[in-house]
Order: C-alpha cells, then sequence, then structure tokens
C-alpha cells in the first residue's frame, strides 16, 4: 500500500493533542523501518496529554506520544540480520545507551541515558512508520497477534515486578489495584505458579475484569483504615501472602499492602503516587517486610512473548476498545474517562 505521509499523534504542549503528518523515517545502521500496527493506550500517555508533566520529565516541545506498539517491518538498515522486511514485531521501547555500569550489568532499565518512546524529549511510535533499533524488535510466531505483541509492553513490568517479588510456585501474591498494570500482575503471577492472587480495587468494574483473568479473591476497599483492609485480606487467603505487589500508588493502599504482607515477605511497589508519603516503616522494619521498587523492566519481552506464545497467558480479554489512527483523539478520550468500562484502548495504524 503506497503511503503519502506519515499521520502522527502529535502532543504539542499540555491539553493539546492533534493528528499531522511528520516525514517518514528511513532505518539508519542497525534499525528497521516499521509500518506501525497495534499502539495500545498507557496511563502515562494520558498523563502528559492532561498534565504535561510526569515528574522531571516536562512536555517542552511537542512529541509523538506511543509506546506500547507491534508493527511489520517495512525496510531494514545496514548490518539488520535477525529482521526483514515482512516480519512482525513487538518493539521494546526504551533505548539504554549500552555502556554505563547499569547497562553492563543487564540493568538497563536504569540507565540514566535511556531514550523511552513518549517519555520527553523522545518521540514515540503512534504513526504510520517508526524507526526503532533492531535488537529491540522481537518477533511475533505466527500464533501471536499484533495486538498481543502491543500487550507485551505492559504485560512485561508484571513480569518484572513478579521477578523482583520472587513469585514462585505455591505463592500467595496480593496485588493492589486491579488497572492495567494490577490485572497484568496477576496474570503473570499466574502463571509463575502462585498459588493464590487477591486483588483490591475500588471500583467493582475492575473487580469483575480481575475475576475473569482468574483472581482468586478480589477484595473492593471500602475502608480508609489500612489495618482494616489488611485484616479483610488476611482472612480472605487464611493467612497473611507472603508477596504484595502494590499498583495502585494510592498511600492508603501502599500502607494496607505493609500491614497486609507476612512477616519476612516483602512489597514490590509498582504503582507510582505521591512524590513522597507516610508509611509504617517501623512495622515493616520490625517484621523484615523487605521493601523494593521497580522501574518498567529489563530482559522481560521474551519471557512475556513466552508466556502468550505457549498459552499460558491470555491478556486479550484486556482490550476494550478499538480505533482506526485518525480517530486517536477519541480514543484517548475514551482512555481518559474510563467510558464503557475502558482498560486497555488499542489504536490500529494502518487503519
Ligand atoms: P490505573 O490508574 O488505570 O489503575 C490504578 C487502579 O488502582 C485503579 O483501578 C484504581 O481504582 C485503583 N485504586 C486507586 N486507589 C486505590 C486504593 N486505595 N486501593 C486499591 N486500589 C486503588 O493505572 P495503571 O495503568 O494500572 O498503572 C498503575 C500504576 O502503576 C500507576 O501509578 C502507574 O504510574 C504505575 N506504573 C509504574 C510503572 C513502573 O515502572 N514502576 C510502570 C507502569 C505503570
Ligand atoms: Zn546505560
Amino acid at each position: 500500500m503506497a503511503e503519502s505521509g506519515n499521520l502522527s499523534a502529535i502532543l504539542k504542549k499540555k491539553g493539546e493533542l492533534v493528528m499531522e503528518d511528520t516525514p517518514i523515517p528511513q532505518p539508519g545502521k542497525n534499525e528497521v523501518q516499521l509500518q506501525m500496527q497495534a499502539v495500545g493506550i498507557c496511563g502515562s500517555d494520558v498523563h502528559y496529554w492532561v498534565h504535561g508533566n510526569i515528574g522531571d520529565f516536562i512536555v517542552k516541545k511537542p512529541i509523538i506520544l506511543g509506546h506500547e506498539g507491534s508493527g511489520i517491518v517495512s525496510a531494514v538498515g545496514e548490518g539488520v540480520t535477525h529482521l526483514k522486511v515482512g516480519d512482525r514485531v513487538a518493539i521494546e521501547p526504551g533505548l539504554p545507551c549500552r555502556m554505563c555500569k547499569h547497562c553492563k550489568q543487564g540493568r538497563y532499565n536504569l540507565c540514566a541515558d535511556m531514550e523511552f518512546c513518549a517519555t520527553p524529549p523522545t518521540d514515540g511510535n503512534l504513526r504510520r512508520y517508526y524507526c526503532h533499533a533492531a535488537d529491540f524488535c522481537y518477533k511475533l510466531p505466527d500464533n501471536v497477534s499484533l495486538e498481543e505483541g502491543a500487550l507485551l509492553e505492559p504485560l512485561a513490568v508484571g513480569v518484572h515486578a513478579c521477578r523482583r517479588a520472587g513469585v514462585y510456585l505455591g505463592s500467595h501474591v496480593l496485588v493492589c489495584g486491579a488497572g492495567p498494570i494490577g490485572l497484568v500482575t496477576l496474570l503473570t503471577a499466574k502463571a509463575m505458579g502462585a498459588a493464590e492472587v487477591a486483588i483490591t480495587d475500588l471500583e467493582q468494574g475492575r473487580l469483575d475484569m480481575a475475576k475473569k483473568l482468574g483472581a482468586n479473591h478480589c477484595i473492593k476497599v471500602d475502608s480508609r483504615d489500612p489495618q482494616v483492609m489488611a485484616k479483610k485480606i488476611e482472612e480472605a487467603f487464611g493467612e497473611q501472602p507472603d508477596i504484595t505487589i502494590e499498583c495502585s500508588g494510592a498511600e492508603p493502599s501502599v500502607q494496607t499492602g505493609i500491614y497486609a504482607t507476612a512477616s519476612g515477605g516483602c512489597i514490590v511497589l509498582v504503582g507510582l503516587g505521591a512524590p513522597t508519603a507516610t508509611i509504617p516503616i517501623v512495622n515493616a522494619a520490625v517484621r523484615e517486610v523487605d521493601i523494593r521498587g521497580i522501574f518498567r523492566y529489563a530482559n522481560c519481552y521474551p519471557t512475556a512473548l513466552a508466556m502468550i506464545a505457549s498459552g499460558k497467558v491470555d491478556p486479550k480479554p484486556l482490550i476494550t476498545h478499538h480505533f482506526p489512527l485518525a480517530k486517536s483523539i477519541d480514543a484517548f478520550e475514551v482512555s481518559k474517562t474510563g467510558a464503557g468500562g475502558a482498560i486497555k484502548v488499542m489504536i490500529h495504524c494502518n487503519e
């Protein structure tokens, strides 16, 4: 199909999202050009649109949004040997420097010079054509769809969170918050062998989705007292969970997570809320509850892909809405408001 332009979703500045043509990029050395296919909208894309920043990442110049993408290789640059035109790939959106201590140790998500799609000032891939480092593109087997390829991005967050938490055969895992990230964490924990997963949320609709995806206990947060909530969680499991993975970022939920975790256990903080928070630190200290953070993921795409390809995980029910690229602004509106029970809104860049 001949394309005249490169329709792109550009955030000009806070609150101003437009659809405009941008130049079609040509692949450099070790890069591939991709005809973009499915791109999921992430909470961070919406946040940049509505608020113009996330912490110190500030939209100071126009930026193309989108980072949960898949594409079809439309040209290959010099030196690329493992991909060819026509290959369907999932795009890991963060390109680290590959030179620093963290990169060399394999924890490249901690690289200070990371260029991550749709994190200012780096452009994202919600457009018709986009070029990316070939070694951060993962060829999809025939039984994995392009939409599932796009879902590898949030799934990789779930994989990294469960790895950092040490989820293991038989684990009892509490997931706090049943948004897209909590739900992929639930799916991953089950696939990694967790015996039971409980999940919390304020909204019944989200808990209903969690039930559909295999949560053993769905707990509605109906008290502001974190110790009351922790008790309810213990009652649901019949004991305290070994592992808590906090995916809401809400301060009371972090507090609940600490109280709820068994002594000697671990809480992983995935949700990012206010920059500082009051948490029961002495309770965690004297019960040796480890508090760990995560930032995105490293070396998780191959695992996330294998989980889908092998049928261990089916993330497709997360996709609630579909839009063509030209209707991206409508798609963002639905994602922002959560209209119609929206969880993951998928944009199709070839339509
Ligand atoms: P989301 O806002 O869609 O989901 C959050 C869910 O938490 C919602 O369903 C909400 O109802 C629920 N919630 C709010 N307060 C709660 C409470 N007190 N107790 C229980 N549940 C509560 O967001 P998402 O896209 O699922 O992302 C979740 C969080 O993860 C965000 O804070 C996001 O910034 C963060 N995140 C972090 C990383 C990382 O690398 N650390 C990566 C991706 C996302
Ligand atoms: Zn680096």
